[in-house]
């Protein structure tokens, strides 16, 4: 698929120490990304240098294919990581100058934000003072500055860092619209749930290098081990499981059930299928529950940086 935005071998250095060591992303057109990577790991820097607020020591960035130049930043909505608003203006107000200055008109800027306090269920706020709203609240307003003037390209520095879990999945919800709509969204976060939720592809950051990246399905493909969680009634369960633990790697399973089940995980040969399990199994036990363990991305960071340690 045709990118909209690629950064390549990015290197970036404050003083002595590298924040960036040859990193480089691709984001495919109406695709949704994920920068993970935890706390320190430079995300932060790769989005900053992306916007043109740093510059890189080396390397380049595209956008459709073209150098990025200063006048691209009309194309892009960003939200920083440090959250400024003037404290002392007024929630609409404020909203109203940003707008502005994004180059809509008055009567444009009024019937986009009305519209988008709504839908956020902010309507009430229009007459706050910034110094009023909670984290969450600012976080809220700036979110819907970000995204206003519908540009093609959306950035959003750790966007539920600020939220609780109910305004988190709004914002979650929102983004995914977003997409729907025809944005192409690049965002960061340490944390990995939001990638498993959003994003088609994703790149793991640490420690200034990249470790990893692609396609979300894809690398979830390469991570998993063959393993399936089963649930199964036996007469004889002591008897199953003596007999399972001479065949296969078995290992714990936390799964709901409604049967007092013998819960496993089952790792199989790497020529084996779900199919040889199943024709094994269904002699010996009732299958109440059968599922292959899909690795999360939790799993898969854990997995990629003890690699690389
Ligand atoms: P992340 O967003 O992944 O948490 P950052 O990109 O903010 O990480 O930071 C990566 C590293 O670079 C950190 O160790 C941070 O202290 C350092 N760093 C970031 N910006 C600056 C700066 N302007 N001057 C010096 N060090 C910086
Ligand atoms: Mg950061």
């Amino acid at each position: 698929m045709e990118n909209l935005l690629v950064a390549e071998n990015i290197y970036k250095k404050f003083g002595g120490f590298t924040a960036l060591n040859n990193v480089s992303i691709s984001i495919p057109k109406g695709s949704i990304f994920g920068l993970l990577g935890p706390n320190g790991a430079g995300k932060t820097t790769l989005l900053r240098i992306i916007n043109q607020i740093t510059m890189p020591d080396e390397g380049q960035v595209f956008l459709d294919g073209k150098p990025l130049h200063p006048s691209d930043i009309a194309h892009i909505g960003y939200l920083p990581e440090e959250r400024g608003l003037y404290k002392s203006m007024k929630v609409g107000e404020q909203a109203l100058y940003l707008a502005r200055l994004k180059g809509l008109s008055k009567a444009e800027a009024k019937a986009r934000l009305e519209y988008w306090f709504k839908k956020l269920h902010i309507e009430g706020w229009w007459n706050k003072k910034i110094q009023e709203l909670s984290k969450g609240m600012a976080q809220k307003v700036q979110f819907i500055i970000t995204v206003l003037h519908k540009p093609k390209l959306l950035i959003f520095d750790e966007p539920f860092s600020g939220f609780d879990p109910v305004n988190a999945g709004l914002i979650k919800d929102e983004i995914l619209q977003l997409k729907e709509e025809g944005a192409t969204i690049l965002f960061s976060t340490h944390r990995m749930e939001s990638v498993e939720e959003l994003c088609d592809y994703m790149a793991l950051i640490h420690k200034s290098n990249k470790l990893l990246d692609g396609k979300v399905s894809e690398i979830k493909r390469e991570y998993k081990s063959n393993t399936y969680e089963v649930g199964l009634e036996a007469e004889n369960e002591t008897e199953l499981l003596k007999e399972l633990n001479e065949r296969f790697v078995l290992g714990k399973a936390k799964f709901q059930s409604i049967n007092d089940d013998l819960k496993l995980t089952i790792q199989l040969q790497e020529n084996e299928t779900q199919n040889d399990l199943l024709t094994y199994l269904i002699g010996k036990a009732r299958i109440n529950h059968f599922v292959e363990v899909i690795p999360s991305v939790n799993d898969i960071f854990i997995k990629t940086v003890t690699q690389n340690a």
